[in-house]
């Protein structure tokens, strides 16, 4: 079973971001962020650990 990469809550049926998964109570919360709210970075912070490593700087 798929876990929410946020909530860590199983997320069947969630939306797949890169090989993780986000459930759908995150997904709606995130998409009522604002960036000037204090989950926001929170948010931002989990996702940018589900980032692929293609995305980082390719630098020895
Ligand atoms: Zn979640």
């Amino acid at each position: 079973m798929e876990k929410c990469f946020v909530c860590g809550r199983p997320a069947a049926g969630s939306l797949r971001v890169f090989t993780s998964f986000l459930c759908r109570t995150c997904e709606q919360e995130l998409l009522l962020l604002t960036a000037d709210d204090p989950r926001y970075l929170f948010f931002v912070e989990k996702i940018r650990q589900v980032l692929p490593v293609a995305a980082e700087p390719l630098l020895p």
